[in-house]
């Protein structure tokens, strides 16, 4: 499949950034489109139905977290924001709204694309995740059969508690996606209390032992210090 068959838009009232993302995309096959403000960035998410979304925050008629809201409440469309903003506390704020990932400017041309490719394959099994119950999930050669709660690496079983097998599977059902560390404690334990960061970073600790690195010698699993945690996706069409 190739690139171009992708639409995606730009929402950036700083025209430099604009200017220098589309080029980007553009260079890699991709359609672009763009919008200066919030009011006509809606008009073309609805007109224009884009394969992803590159949001900046600090827009000049909105906030851009509103806007993840609003896409959120109609669509899966992967959102990647684009901002200024460094804190903890914005990055979770925009990936628990439903932001897929999250880049701070300035942004490294080939990490901010390989997000954007990681992205797109995260809202395209999306999209097929009713048709396929069960299944499996593979990424290089760590291989997960759902249905089995199997883990192998490299054809090797991989012995997991049950709590680390639920985490695993919930990452990569997310795959290319940051999950806060929220959103994966809410998601595995129900509840939150003072011990629940502390339990989720040991047992991470030893589902990346036990999964080790790929052939590449790449993480599976990658932690974004004090807001979560993102499995890789494999970034090749
Ligand atoms: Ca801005």
């Amino acid at each position: 499949m190739s690139n171009n068959k992708y639409k995606v838009l730009i929402i950036e009232d700083d025209a430099v950034t604009r200017g220098s993302v589309s080029s980007l995309l553009l260079s890699s096959g991709y359609q672009v489109l763009e919008a200066e403000n919030a009011t006509l960035g809606k008009m073309l998410l609805s007109s224009h139905l884009p394969d992803l979304l590159i949001l900046d925050l600090g827009l000049p008629d909105a906030d851009g977290n509103d806007l993840i809201g609003f896409v959120r409440k109609k669509s899966a469309m992967p959102i990647v924001v684009l901002s200024s903003r460094t804190g903890e506390a914005d990055k979770i704020r925009a990936l628990d709204l439903g932001a897929n990932d999250y880049v701070t400017k300035p942004y490294n041309p080939g990490e901010f694309m390989a997000r954007v490719r990681a992205s797109l394959r995260s809202g395209r099994r999306n999209a097929q995740e009713d048709e396929l119950p069960g299944g499996s999930f593979t990424l290089h050669d760590l291989s997960i059969d759902y249905g089995r709660r199997r883990v192998t690496v490299g054809g090797r079983d991989i012995r997991l508690t049950q709590t680390e097998y639920n985490i695993l599977s919930l990452l990569s059902e997310h795959a290319g996606k940051v999950l806060t560390y929220t959103t994966i404690i809410r998601a595995i334990w129900g509840v939150i209390d003072s011990g629940s960061t502390k339990k989720l970073q040991v047992n991470m600790v030893n589902i990346r032992k036990k999964c080790g690195k790929s052939p590449e010698n790449e993480e599976y699993i990658t932690n974004q210090p004090g807001v979560g945690y993102c499995m890789a996706s494999d970034t090749a069409f």
